[in-house]
């Protein structure tokens, strides 16, 4: 049996009673891109709801997601890792966090290279951040029909955060996630080893 891979349902073009509805369904694994729109959705449904923000954030708006989300997906800089953690510690909460990681060949896609990344962790960097769990890594496929194109992408994903875990996260049981595949390539990425798909149009709008 391959590991079980939880479902992030991105609800970030639904409205709230569209997310009500699946909540009711058993849902409780929602993805929002847009800081204040998690805000105003948050206020307005359950509690209980698990909010992963999975947007590309500016420092002006890290203060609406630390600690109101669950797990953002989108850590993608070094300075903004800096600032997460800074608005961790002035909450004294613990952000949980993935680094976001530039697999694809498109250009506008946030995140490390992988050779940023090796290289962060070697400096001791990502053991710097006291108010961050760093739990894995997120990444995008190239949009594309090929699909070994993907799999590559993917498999290169997995093959550094096996890497990193190995190295850097070998006792840190947090560092567990390996965030990839949305609704145009989730089995290649569950294939590939992914832990967390994030699901929006194959959803909601089929
Ligand atoms: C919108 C979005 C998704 C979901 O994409 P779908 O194609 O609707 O499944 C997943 N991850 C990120 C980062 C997104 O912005």
């Amino acid at each position: 049996m391959p590991p079980r891979t939880a479902l992030v349902a991105v609800s970030k073009t639904q409205p709230v009673e569209v997310i009500r509805k699946a909540y009711a369904a058993g849902q409780r694994a929602f993805g929002e891109s847009r800081p204040q729109a998690l805000r105003d959705k948050a206020s307005k449904l359950p509690a209980d709801i698990e909010w992963h923000f999975i947007g590309h954030l500016q420092s002006n708006k890290i203060k609406l997601v630390v600690g109101l989300a669950h797990t953002i997906h989108s850590a993608d800089s070094k300075k903004l890792l800096v600032e997460l953690n800074k608005e961790a510690e002035r909450q004294q909460c613990t952000q949980r966090c993935l680094l976001q990681v530039h697999v694809a060949q498109e250009e506008t896609k946030y995140g490390f290279t992988p050779g940023e990344l090796r290289a962060l962790a070697a400096a001791g960097f990502l053991a710097q951040l006291p108010c961050l769990q760093i739990a894995g890594l997120m990444g995008m496929a190239t949009f594309t029909n090929d699909t070994e194109q993907i799999r590559r992408e993917f498999r290169t994903l997995k093959n550094l955060y096996t890497e990193l875990k190995q190295t850097y996260f070998s006792t840190a049981a947090a560092f567990c996630e390996l965030s990839m595949g949305m609704s145009n390539d989730y089995s290649i990425a569950v294939a590939e080893g992914s832990t967390i798909v994030r699901i929006g149009k194959a959803l909601f709008e089929d």
